[in-house]
């Protein structure tokens, strides 16, 4: 065995012990499982968060009907429809915004296309779940999606719509946790919806074999904490409700490891000879084990080594 598939085997065991925020090892569609029951939170009025079907689910409701922030996973999806049930408005899912792909926020995106919703997303998640998906950091191959689960609407900068009278403000977030990561921005109830470019409790994945990466988490969220203010509530992809703060903290972290990773790189280091120097050693006790992260930013870096060199 090379020492590199050896290296990548320790990752992704330790990978299924860990907290990982997105694409949970256990997971797998086609299951349908009962699980502990979900959390409804109400952040307003209007807005709630359900909490324990894969990712985080934002429900926005009106007098006819809810619009969500992704769908949870498909073996939580009866669940979830349930939860969503008994908020105002939630038998009639009209409207879902999927933040990226990824299966624990898309995975019930073929139960709400069969309650009649349009689904929006960006165009590189429609074209992610339309094919087989090799994420080498987790060994895994994911299959294609049926066509029921596909967007049925997408975009490629930005977007405004009108919901039950509730302005809501959409956008692209290029190349951060993948390649197709929006935010939705409920700016009249001032609560941010970043998807899993905000991470809680550990350090985020890059999942740079969607073409996600370190620069453009380091980015989507400078770009992101300057469009909210300190009262804004922001839903991460996983975990509880977090505040501009912790976005501007992420992204201290990002922008500095960028730089420390990316010149010990410049001296010939691999991925295991950055963990053993403990590059990421002040962020520790914050973000927790850092392996897998530094794996996935040492990848990603290469990638982009020619737009780093005119910046770093
Ligand atoms: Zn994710």
């Amino acid at each position: 065995m090379s020492s590199r598939r050896r290296f990548l085997g320790t990752l992704v065991g330790g990978a299924a012990g860990l907290a990982v925020p997105c694409l949970t090892p256990a997971m797998a569609l086609g299951r349908s499982r009962r699980g502990a029951p979900l959390q409804v939170t109400r952040l307003t009025d209007r807005l709630a968060v359900i909490s324990g079907a894969g990712g985080n689910v934002v429900v926005l409701s009106g007098p006819d009907g809810v619009l969500l922030v992704d769908s949870g996973s498909m073996e939580r999806s009866r669940d979830l429809l349930e939860a969503v049930a008994t908020l105002p408005g939630g038998r009639n899912v009209r409207t879902v915004f999927n933040t990226h792909w990824h299966w624990d926020h898309t995975g019930g995106n073929e139960a709400m296309r069969k309650t009649g919703a349009r689904i929006i997303a960006h165009e590189n998640t429609r074209l992610w779940l339309g094919t087989q998906i090799w994420v080498e950091w987790q060994n895994r191959t994911y299959a294609p999606r049926p066509q029921q689960a596909w967007p049925t609407e997408t975009f490629y900068t930005s977007g405004k719509m009108d919901f039950a009278g509730e302005p809501i403000e959409y956008g692209y977030l290029p190349q951060a946790h993948t390649d197709g990561d929006i935010y939705v921005y409920f700016r009249g109830q001032n609560v941010l919806v970043p998807g899993c470019v905000l991470a809680v409790g550990s350090y985020p994945i890059i999942d740079y074999c969607t073409d996600g990466w370190l620069g453009g988490m380091s980015d989507a969220t400078r770009e992101l904490a300057g469009k909210i203010d300190d009262k804004t509530r922001i839903v991460p992809g996983m975990g509880p409700v977090q505040g501009k703060a912790d976005l501007l903290a992420e992204h201290a972290m990002l922008a500095d490891l960028q730089n420390v990773i990316w010149r010990l790189m410049l001296k010939g280091m691999g991925t295991p000879d950055i963990i053993a120097a403990h590059a990421t050693q002040k962020y520790d006790p914050t973000w927790g084990n850092p392996d897998l992260f530094v794996h996935s930013a040492y990848r990603s870096l290469y990638a982009h080594c020619r737009e780093i060199r005119g910046a770093v």
